[in-house]
């Protein structure tokens, strides 16, 4: 069998192994199976490529139009994830292994496509959060912003997942507008580096924007600065060595860590035998060991179950651990495929040695198991292996050691306050999880938990069909841990993109705030259109055009008539008696929807026109009640633009009702959908 030869991609060229290239061997075979790495890959030419052509063509971009970059390459992926299947097979993964990685790689792509075209703007700066009241009188506001950083991301990958690891971190890094550089472990980087290939051989990327390290980084690390990013994952203990190298520290580098974590589960004590909790459980643990062949991030390390029900789960748990069929991960049959690479199998069996200086061994014998279809000497094979440990109160090592392969270890709890003490004992970590139908022990647990993962997740009867699993990492949800599992913080949805992102504070005047955000902030300057801004179309309308209406008389036969048109005969509306007593109110008043129909009834332009649809009502205040014979104005503002496709965009207005004595009754943002 020939060596593959694994390329970098620097500056804009495919760089073949060269000196100081390492070998790479077959998880299923042990032989060797490629080659990677090139001394003298030029480093500082790739910073540079990246900072100079990738960062100013992505910044060009708006927030939309890299989302829809993003959409388009996870399609071409998916279109083309066969080849990364057929290429995956050898680092161990089976096929449903892949679906997590290739798959839940590419997912997690279109979930920030999406994310970026529904929640940034199509601009160029994202606004975090409100308008700050700064002074009395709205002369002077605060607003926080961010904007992308001008430097560039380098990422380091753990060997699990070649493709998830690179696409999580790489898709918000893009939608931040920032340049990437991968840096896969080498284990396992021939899989990114078909997947770079396949991105790069798409045309969808800008120059510049994605490079690959095949192999070692050099001094890269050495040559970064304050505008630059390092998200890592891997072991805790190259975490420490890279995040503490002095230009790091001096430069202020931002290092995200996500490292090592003794993740947890937690049987409720309601869910004894012949519950389906109880049931759940057993299939979560036991997913939970085998799939990847335990080599998740967020794989259970630790099982705390009621002392009572020690011997119940093992037994469970043992019979379905004894189904599992373990080989070639090609053939079709087979559960759980090979570790990375007989070093890591070494590793984890050194790890399985010091668990059981404090845990007895009770499922799985890494002396005697069977390998169907493979060598069983020669591959990286291990089985599902069990602990179990009697006393978790003074065992150390099962909280802190993480044997990075299908172990764990299960251990018995006597009441929440107990499991809580145990659980946090792993000093932080991706995520916990518990199964229980009560709620209560739910709500205990995350007060008692919550500071010491990144993730609880709570599972049982009414969810356990359509929830996702306790290891997987979603991109709407964060994803890192405190402690010891790194402290860094990915994905989240959009708070993922601002890790790439400056936060800046913008203190000045709305017409300053205005202009700056692309959203008409109150106060600012309005804007006189030619026309009535409903006959104009999406393109036409200018942020801060705007109409007042004439005002209209509320009459109290108004008031009835809507009370007993739309059935709503609160008293506040019909008696004028109750409605004094209420504190709220002088006497009868106007309903609020009233005011709001009797707006629209103000604003509107009749005739079909570029305004296709109402689609919503946001930030709705009713400031001050109006009553039969008052009177009431409307100012509508073109507040903010967001451009969804060819046809139409949406408009978010600003409104305003104000009273014969220029009161403010009530505020709302109304929105619409208008022609191109
Ligand atoms: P590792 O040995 O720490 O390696 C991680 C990455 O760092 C690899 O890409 C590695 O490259 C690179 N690296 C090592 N030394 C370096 C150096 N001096 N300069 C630059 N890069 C360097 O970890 P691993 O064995 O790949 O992964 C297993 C560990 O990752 C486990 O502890 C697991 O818990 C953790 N993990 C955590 C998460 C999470 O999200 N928290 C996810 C997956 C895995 P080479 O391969 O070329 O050495």
């Amino acid at each position: 069998m020939s060596i593959l030869q694994i390329s970098s991609f620097a500056a804009g060229q495919w760089v073949t192994p060269g000196a100081g290239a390492r070998t790479i061997s077959s998880a299923i075979t042990g032989e060797p199976f490629a080659t990677a790495g090139n001394d003298a890959l030029d480093v500082q030419a790739m910073l540079d490529y990246a900072r100079n052509v990738g960062g100013p063509a992505l910044r060009e971009m708006t927030f939309h139009e890299r989302a829809k970059m993003l959409k388009a390459i996870a399609t071409h992926l998916g279109q083309n994830k066969r080849a990364l299947y057929d290429l995956s097979f050898e680092t161990g993964a089976t096929q449903s292994d892949h679906l997590i990685d290739i798959d839940g790689g590419i997912g997690t792509m279109f979930v920030f496509a999406s994310k970026g075209r529904r929640e940034m703007p199509d601009g160029h700066v994202y606004l975090d959060g409100d308008v700050e009241q700064l002074s009395r009188n709205g002369t002077f506001l605060g607003q926080h912003i961010c904007t992308p950083l001008q430097g560039v991301a380098v990422h380091i990958n753990a060997f699990n997942f070649p493709v998830w690891g690179m696409l999580e971190k790489l898709a918000p890094t893009l939608l931040a507008g920032v340049p990437a550089i991968v840096k896969p472990a080498t284990n396992s980087c021939y899989v990114t580096e078909l997947c770079v290939r396949l991105m790069i051989d798409s045309g969808l990327l800008p120059d510049g924007t994605l490079q690959l390290v095949s192999g070692g980084l050099g001094d890269m690390l050495d040559r970064l600065g304050m505008q630059d990013v390092v998200s890592f994952t891997g072991s805790a203990e190259t975490a420490l060595k890279l995040r503490s190298a002095p230009v790091i520290l001096e430069n202020s580098v931002r290092f995200v860590a996500e490292q090592d974590s003794l993740n947890a589960s937690i049987l409720g004590p309601d869910a004894v035998p012949g519950t389906p909790e109880f049931d759940l459980f057993v299939k979560e643990v036991s997913r939970e060991i085998t799939t990847k062949a335990g080599q998740k991030c967020t794989a259970i390390r630790r099982i705390f179950v009621p002392e009572t029900l020690v011997s119940d789960v093992t037994e469970a748990l043992s019979a379905r651990l004894a189904k599992v069929t373990i080989g070639d991960p090609r053939k079709e049959n087979t559960r759980m495929g090979a570790l990375v690479s007989n070093g890591q199998k070494q590793d984890v069996l050194e790890k399985a040695a010091l668990l059981a200086t404090e845990a007895k061994r009770v499922f799985g014998d890494p002396e005697n198991f069977e390998v169907v279809g493979a060598d069983k000497e020669q591959g990286a094979f291990l089985p599902p292996m069990l602990f179990h440990c009697e006393n978790p109160d003074t065992a150390k090592r099962v909280h802190d050691t993480e044997a990075f392969g299908p172990v764990s270890t299960i251990m018995g709890y006597r009441d929440i306050p107990h499991a809580i003490e145990l659980v946090n004992k792993g000093m932080g970590s991706l995520v916990a999880s518990v199964i229980t139908y009560d709620p209560e022990v739910a709500r205990e647990v995350a007060i008692g938990a919550g500071a010491y993962h990144g993730r609880l997740y709570f599972n049982n009867r009414d969810s356990m069909k359509e929830s996702t699993g306790h290891g997987s990492p979603l991109p709407h949800m964060v994803h890192g841990g405190p402690g010891r599992a790194g402290g860094g913080e990915e994905m989240g949805g959009v708070r993922g993109v601002m890790h790439y992102m400056q936060r800046t504070a913008i203190q000045g005047s709305p017409e300053i705030l205005t202009a700056i955000g692309q959203k008409w902030v109150p106060g600012a300057a309005e804007v006189k259109g030619s026309a009535h801004p409903f006959t104009r179309r999406y393109g036409e309308l200018s942020i801060g055009e705007t109409l007042y209406t004439e005002p209209r008389v509320v009459s109290l036969a108004d008031i009835e008539h809507f009370a007993e048109f739309t059935g709503d005969t609160f008293y506040a509306h019909m008696d004028d008696e109750a409605a004094e007593r209420n504190p709220f109110f002088p006497g009868r008043v106007a309903h609020g929807y009233l005011l709001l129909s009797f707006a629209a009834g103000l604003f509107v332009e009749p005739n079909e026109g570029p305004v296709l649809a109402n689609t919503g009502l946001d930030n709705l205040r009713f400031m001050k009640p109006v009553v039969a014979g008052d009177s009431i104005n409307v100012r509508l503002t073109v507040k903010k633009k967001t451009k969804r496709n060819d046809e139409y965009g949406e408009v978010r207005w600003h409104v305003t009702l104000t009273n014969q004595d220029s009161e403010l009754v009530a505020e709302y943002e109304l929105l619409t959908m208008n022609a191109y």
